[in-house]
């Protein structure tokens, strides 16, 4: 069973620095987990202590039940990729895949078979010959997977595998990934700093920011449910709209913001705020639940000024202002506002978010 748990774990550098500051979770065989944040937060020294790269300087390790704290990387049973594919630059292909393999004293025609069907299964039959230089930057990445692949490992560790690849490429290559995942089942960690990333290829997804695990959950889950601001605004784009203000009852509950009234209607988790009516809440509106009404519609939740319209294509991003806060809108196209103009937007009383301003926790 190749599990990989987590108890809290913790990393210090030793000039003080806490890069981990205590995670736990668990990693169920066969599945991948995406461990998501911002630059600096500590993913890449998680990933690196799972792989015995560095030291747990507190906490449980294990992985496949065995407990890996002092186990030597060679003997963890892990084929780690990394951000810089580090592949070597004199051998060809077909050498750099079998190297490990090699390296391990495995017999030759044994190597040749799994070279041969890792490069079968990559598409990278004809460049089995070539050396690293002369392949696109798919192709190389696409040798670093083999290279793990061939080893027929317990765990992959995936160190931001397509940060060096080009958007379009980025795009095939996490189709590919999901793919040989789903083909292998073979459990997977996979560090990205990329919210769309971490969203599609995740099966649960860790959210990390300076060495706190925010959230675990399933992507759905997470965007539906974040459970603090950071969550809120690092999944989804554009960024969940955020406006602070008292929250008043009366005919319905109200927001009463720097920009004016924002009118919550009545519904369940409305109705649970009751705690924290005449307190400041921060409210949390994606910007597909946020849509523009009719100018005379009684319907509206608010009123924003237009800035800018933005068309993508099958869509129009409203940029709004509503007193000091920027907001944004996703709409379909053909929408009849013009900027400079106020409009009424309605939104969906079921979908809406609230927080603490206190310390951004998830509130209602
Ligand atoms: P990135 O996506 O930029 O690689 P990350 O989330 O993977 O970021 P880490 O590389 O794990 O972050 O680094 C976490 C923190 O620990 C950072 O603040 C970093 O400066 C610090 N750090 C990393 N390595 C060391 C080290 N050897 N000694 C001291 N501090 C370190």
């Amino acid at each position: 069973m190749a599990t990989v748990s987590l108890d809290n774990v913790r990393k210090v550098y030793p000039n003080g620095h806490v890069a981990v500051a205590g995670a736990s979770f668990d990693i169920a065989d066969g599945d991948l987990l995406v461990l998501v944040g911002p630059s600096g937060c500590g993913k890449t020294t998680l990933l690196r202590m799972i792989a015995g790269l560095e030291t747990v300087s507190a906490g449980t390790l294990r992985i496949g039940g065995r407990v890996v704290n002092e186990v030597a990387p060679k003997d963890r049973d892990i084929a780690m990729v990394f951000q810089n594919y580090a592949l070597y630059p004199h051998m060809t292909v077909a050498e750099n895949l079998g190297f490990g393999l090699r390296l391990r004293g495995m017999p030759r025609a044994e190597i040749a078979r799994r070279v041969d069907d890792v490069a079968r299964l990559l598409e990278l039959g004809q460049q089995l010959d070539a050396r690293p230089a002369a392949l696109s930057g798919g192709q190389r990445q696409r040798v670093a997977l083999g290279r793990a692949m061939v080893r027929q490992p317990a765990v992959f560790l995936l160190d931001e595998p397509l940060s060096n690849l080009d958007a379009r490429l980025r795009l095939s290559m996490r189709v590919e990934i999901a793919r040989l995942h789903r083909r292998f089942g073979t459990t997977t960690v996979y560090v990205t700093h990329d919210q769309i990333e971490a969203m599609t290829l995740g099966q649960r997804i860790v959210v990390f920011d300076r060495g706190a695990i925010q959230q675990i959950d399933t992507p759905m889950k997470l965007y539906e449910r974040p459970a603090n601001l950071f969550v809120a605004g690092f999944l989804g784009s554009p960024a969940m709209n955020l406006l602070r203000g008292i929250l008043h009852a009366g005919d319905g509950l109200a927001l009463a913001t720097a920009g004016g009234t924002v009118r919550l209607g009545t519904s369940p988790q409305v109705d649970a705020l009751a705690d924290w009516h005449e307190r400041e809440v921060i409210l949390g509106l994606r910007p597909e639940d946020l849509r523009p009404l009719a100018a005379d519609d009684p319907s509206a939740a608010l009123e924003a000024r237009l800035e800018v319209l933005e068309p993508v294509g099958n869509e129009v991003f409203l940029n709004l202002r509503h007193g000091d806060s920027a907001l944004v809108a996703r709409t379909p196209p053909g929408v009849a506002c013009v900027p400079g103009e106020m409009v009424r937007l309605g939104t969906a009383v079921q979908r809406l978010h609230f927080f603490d301003p206190r310390d951004g926790t998830r509130i209602g």
